[in-house]
């Protein structure tokens, strides 16, 4: 094969004119276009009900239609859809066109709020986990107006949640905004103790994308690529990352001129794209925009998912966003910087210059802490795939342990407040400055940031960053499961302090005496040290923390009645909604095993063995005429080496045969099985192992055969664009 030879020079980039200001949110019915196309009555009422979150009347509705329609139909737009992220992990879109009979034979564009309030998409496919068979098949999608909506080609985009008749969320953006909500709801409640000038808490997110490129002819030359996103064989390459001379190197100049129209086609969208580089493994890239409200970063995680894969397909890349595309060199993730914003400026995780504003700032720190440590498992299981699996505990990648970094600094001041006497906690100096024990919190901190790279929730200065994620994942579920725990135990707080103050306490001896409670109680998920050692997971069972590896297993904690009652105290979700999820989320998890098992059985018996056999004759020729050709004496000393390789190969070949005959079997007793859980845990504990087991014998062989016969691109060459 020549395929060594295959390299693209760089495909010419497509520039927009000007400054990236110029042309940043072209796309988009942002709030310009809004007052542009808008009256100012409806501009205004729509404005509202976006930043406070209120209904829109079907009169609003229509204006808006009819001014998004005008600027859509000036954009060259002809049609339009429900945008939504059913629970597939994607998104979805069903184009309609806006063209209606007129009354004269004809067609005219008709788009009204009818139409961009609420659609009925058959859509009857998508998981539902029994939601839509059990009552009526009917689901809908109702717009988010906190989602401005954008332009694709020739379609107005429109972000909506998707949810069935009769209100059960088919989604992961209706329990996102409802967890948002409840955030906001609670931490304004605490927030107001200290100043009752705030009136609204947003939730902020800032995710960071990794991802894979490689060159498209070679992805299209590996079906295990394009059926699974993953290679399932492969010998690890001479050099991959040993050097680490790819992560922050230079970038390839195929590779700069996709993420430079990667980039322009993003700002078009309005999406704030800030850094990128070069990650650690080669062929390994990264992307982050500028946090943004964690609605509206959700969807442009998804939509930029979108954009990168088709800008990819025009300068001949595929993008892999499989958390684990090679074996033996790093995954992605995605991690999650999180904080939450008072409507006021304040950043809830930004230690203070003040007393008071230090106060409020181990009010929420303590506060979250405790709601990971509650819900570690949660957690855990909100990040829990069958992609995302291959990462975590693989010692490159946060371990299944959910565990929280604060820096010695940080730790320190929680360790002192702890031990202090309110009276002692409470000295205020000459300046109103409160007195934690070590003085202020050094304001150094925000740069002096946690590199400790092995925690999966770790404090990084003003905010937390969760980066147990995987990267091919819809961030909203990491994020709704967090907010809700975090509402949850803010909730708690509040009526701890309310009950204190009742009890005849000040506000500050109720914070504080709660807050030490926290610290103490909160304990055991904090961990400083090294999250890869096999002594942490040690510890961190005798901890109490979960410590499941198993994925099926980990969605279990969906299930735990306290969190179903979490769920619905909060409102995020209720019980009927879990269970229909964690069906999905089995199901979701049995289908990619199994895909990944007919893959391997296929390649290993339609690719593999035959060109392996196709080897073995040629040698198995050669020594026969060896033995024609000479004296046996000879013969012997010729053909030792290739009859042990012949031998080799052929016990190599019969361990993959005999392998895939028994996954086969491993798969039809699991397919039997009814129940989603149990099947998902037969394929997790009966069909995946061999996975590993079979990869290694092909593996071996791959060392083995003539390069020239071996059909497959080889990770020396999937890896290494030039
Ligand atoms: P790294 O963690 O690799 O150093 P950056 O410092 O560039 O990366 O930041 C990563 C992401 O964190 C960016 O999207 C950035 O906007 C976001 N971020 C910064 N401050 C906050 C904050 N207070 N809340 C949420 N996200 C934040
Ligand atoms: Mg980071």
């Amino acid at each position: 094969m020549v395929r060594e030879a295959f390299s693209h020079t760089a495909v010419p980039v497509q520039a927009p004119a000007g400054k990236t200001s110029d042309y940043y949110g072209v796309n988009v019915f942002n709030r310009d276009k809004m007052r542009k196309y808008l009256s100012k009555e409806t501009y205004k009422v729509l404005t509202e009900a976006i930043d406070n979150g209120k209904n829109l009347d079907r009169q609003i509705a229509n204006h808006v239609a009819s001014g998004m329609k005008m600027w859509a139909m000036e954009m060259g737009v002809t049609h339009y859809t429900h945008w939504f992220h059913p629970l597939t992990g994607g998104t979805a879109e069903k184009h309609d066109s806006f063209i209606e009979h007129s009354d004269k034979g004809h067609v005219i564009e008709e788009f009204d709020g009818k139409i961009l309030a609420q659609q009925e998409p058959d859509a009857s496919s998508f998981p539902s986990g029994g939601l839509r068979n059990t009552f009526e098949a009917r689901g809908y999608t109702a717009w988010d107006p906190s989602s401005p909506a954008f332009i694709m080609d020739d379609t107005l985009c429109i972000p909506t949640i998707f949810i069935a008749y009769t209100g059960e969320a088919l989604d992961f953006k209706t329990p996102l905004l409802k967890a948002l909500s409840a955030v906001d709801k609670a931490a304004t409640e605490t927030c107001q103790f200290f100043d009752p000038k705030v009136k609204k808490v947003q939730t902020n997110l800032g995710w960071e994308q990794e991802y894979f490129l490689v060159d498209e002819a070679l992805y299209s030359a590996r079906p295990d690529l394009m059926l699974t996103g993953r290679t399932l064989m492969g010998h690890e390459s001479a050099k991959n990352q040993q050097l680490d001379d790819h992560y922050f190197g230079a970038i390839p100049t195929r590779v700069a001129a996709f993420m430079k129209e990667l980039e322009y086609e993003s700002y078009k969208l309005g999406m704030p794209l800030k850094t990128r580089h070069n990650e650690v493994a080669p062929n390994q890239f990264e992307l982050a925009p500028i946090y943004e409200e964690a609605n509206l970063a959700v969807d442009h995680n998804l939509l930029l998912m979108d954009v990168m894969n088709r800008v990819a397909k025009r300068h001949n890349f595929h993008v892999l966003l499989h958390e684990k595309p090679f074996a033996g060199i790093n995954g992605s993730g995605k991690h999650n910087n999180w904080s939450l914003m008072t409507d006021t400026g304040v950043n809830l995780f930004n230690p203070g210059k003040t007393g008071e504003e230090n106060l409020l700032f181990v009010t929420f720190l303590v506060n979250t802490l405790m709601a990971v440590y509650k819900n570690n498992a949660l957690l855990k299981a909100s990040v829990a795939s069958a992609t995302n699996e291959h990462r975590l505990g693989a010692n490159e990648a946060p371990p299944a342990i959910i565990s929280a970094f604060l820096g010695s600094q940080i730790s320190q001041v929680l360790d002192k407040l702890e031990a202090s006497t309110t009276d002692e906690a409470i000295k205020f100096d000459a300046k109103g400055v409160l007195q934690l024990g070590v003085g202020q919190i050094p304001e150094l901190l925000i740069d002096n940031t946690d590199r400790n790279r092995t925690s999966p929730f770790a404090f990084t200065g003003n905010r937390f960053e969760f980066r147990a994620v995987g990267s091919s994942a819809n961030c909203a579920s990491a994020i709704t499961a967090l907010n809700t725990a975090v509402a949850d135990q803010l909730m708690n707080f509040n009526a701890d302090v309310k009950k204190h103050i009742a009890a005849g306490e000040t506000k500050e001896e109720a914070i504080f005496a709660i807050i030490r409670e926290l610290i103490t109680a909160s304990k055991p998920v904090c961990f400083d040290g090294n999250g890869y050692s096999d002594e942490w997971k040690a510890e961190a069972s005798a901890r109490g923390l979960d410590c499941e590896v198993s994925v099926p297993v980990q969605f279990d904690a969906y299930l735990k009645p306290s969190v179903i009652d979490m769920y619905a105290r909060t409102g995020v979700m209720s019980e009927v909604e879990l269970n229909a999820r964690n069906e999905v989320k089995w199901e979701t998890y049995t289908k990619k095993i199994q895909i990944e098992a007919r893959v391997l059985g296929d390649m290993a018996l339609n690719h593999i063995i035959p060109l392996v056999t196709l080897y073995q004759s040629s040698l198995l020729d050669n020594v026969y005429k060896l033995k024609q050709l000479f004296e046996p004496e000879k013969y012997k000393k010729l053909s030792a080496e290739k009859l042990d390789l012949i031998e080799e190969i052929e016990s190599n070949m019969d361990a993959v045969h005999k392998m895939v005959g028994l996954m086969v079997e491993a798969r039809k007793v699991a397919n039997k099985i009814e129940s989603e859980r149990e099947k998902a845990v037969a394929y997790h504990d009966t069909v995946a192992p061999y996975f590993n087991k079979i990869r290694y014998h092909i593996d071996k062989l791959e060392l083995i055969v003539d390069n020239e016969m071996w059909t497959l691109p080889k990770y020396r060459e999937l890896l290494f664009i030039r």
